[in-house]
């Protein structure tokens, strides 16, 4: 079979590989995007925080991706069923669902011809003074790339390839089980986040106009008993700390539960030569933070721009990775340390309220690189118990 040529070949049509295809695309570059489904991935996150709103606003995307999603700008969170603090969102987070939101940009990648090869993966790899030479893929293709993206996910075959060392920590304390229901008042009034001392929590939150989304969090050694002797056991034990979402427990009753392990990522490199790692195949944090897209997106600016100024020149992206993509990895290990301070603490209500950090839930970044943080402190406010 011949072989392709092309500027960049991204692996991985994730929201990282998509968003990075498109901005590429738009700059005249020359780009394959390579996804071993046969389409773009249906599951993941649901919400996009402000610090990845704004991105998508400064390339235009902000109408398109608001157009059907839901706009919403308050977290009440709960211990014990008490509730203990609101956080507070500036203009707004969006809840859409993983796939519509990837859809989006997708298809506003094929109006900048953008190539996607589906159901195809690396099969194997050449390369030659530490630069990838050529992609082999399973469907007998080859594509050779002056700069490879490895945008392949948690198991990334890129990472593997380039020999970047990784160290994956599962959050073994808390399993997590998720469920699409149809939308209670609850859910529709107020996005609800429930901890208990009992180490479960419970987060409720609409997804469009008729259904919501329930995750649960619970000891692996009580999902085994709740799940296997069915939904009786989990209402008695989400009553315990889930109070005003009482509405809920109908619906969640004849839901479909499915489980989702959850672990940190952490990696010793970002990028080797002519390819770097973009989105979860570089770093993954616990969801509790929220944060994951927006990161990942910024991530995909600082990869097109640094591709596009190195202008083929593979020893000027050499120095150019290093001087503005490396750097990265030190506020993505900020951000796994906050993860897991939250998941650490979230059945303790006071440290969980210590370890709580506006600047980074809120913002994306640290009060120390933006002064104007340290004022929306006083956002973040505790409501008063409702005596009933
Ligand atoms: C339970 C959970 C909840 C989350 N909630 C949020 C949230 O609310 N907000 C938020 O901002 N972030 C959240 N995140 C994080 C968010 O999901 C990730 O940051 C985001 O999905 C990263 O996108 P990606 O493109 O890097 O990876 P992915 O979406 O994983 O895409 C990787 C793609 O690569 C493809 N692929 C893999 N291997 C190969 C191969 N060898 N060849 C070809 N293709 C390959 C896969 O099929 C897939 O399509 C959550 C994560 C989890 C686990």
């Amino acid at each position: 079979m011949a072989t392709t040529s092309c500027d960049v070949a991204i692996v991985g049509a994730g929201l990282g590989g998509c968003f990075l295809a498109l901005l590429l695309g738009r700059r005249g570059h020359r780009v394959v995007v390579i996804e071993q489904g046969p389409a773009i991935p249906s599951a993941g996150a649901d919400f996009l925080k402000p610090p990845g709103l704004r991105v998508l606003a400064r390339h235009g995307l902000t109408g398109l991706v608001e157009r059907q999603g839901l706009k919403r700008d308050t977290i009440r969170y709960y211990h014990d069923g008490e509730p203990i603090q609101d956080c507070r969102f500036p203009g707004g987070f969006l809840i859409r669902p993983y796939r519509e939101l990837v859809e989006l940009i997708y298809t506003c990648c094929a109006m900048e011809g953008v190539d996607f090869w589906f159901d195809t993966a690396i099969d194997d790899l050449t390369q030659d003074e530490g630069r990838i030479e050529e992609l082999k893929l399973s469907d007998g293709r080859r594509l050779r790339a002056g700069v490879v993206i490895g945008a392949d996910g948690t198991r990334s075959a890129i990472r593997q390839a380039l020999g970047i060392d990784q160290v994956t920590s599962l959050y073994d304390r808390l399993l997590m089980r998720v469920a699409t229901v149809p939308l209670t008042a609850g859910m529709a009034q107020l996005n609800r986040l429930y901890f208990s001392s009992e180490g479960w929590l419970a987060y409720l939150y609409p997804l469009n106009r008729d259904q919501g989304r329930v995750f649960v969090g619970l000891p692996p050694e009580d999902d085994k008993e709740i799940f296997e002797d069915g939904m009786p056991v989990l209402i008695d034990m989400l009553k315990r700390f889930v109070t005003d979402s009482s509405d809920a427990f109908d619906v969640l009753q004849p839901a479909s539960w499915h489980q989702i392990k959850i672990s940190s990522l952490r990696v010793s490199a970002y990028h080797r030569g002519n390819a770097a790692l973009l989105g979860s195949a570089a770093f993954a944090c616990h969801p509790m933070t929220g944060m994951g897209m927006s990161y990942t997106l910024h991530d995909a600016e600082i990869l097109a721009d640094v591709i596009t100024a190195a202008a083929g020149d593979g020893d000027l992206l050499d120095r150019l990775l290093q001087a503005r993509y490396e750097p990265r990895r030190q506020v993505h290990r900020q951000l796994i340390d906050y993860g897991d301070a939250l998941a650490a603490t979230f059945t303790d209500r006071h440290a969980y309220l210590r370890a709580f950090r506006p600047d980074l839930h809120v913002f994306g970044t640290s009060a120390a690189e933006s002064p104007e943080i340290p004022r929306m402190r006083a956002r973040v406010r505790v409501p008063v118990p409702q005596l009933i």
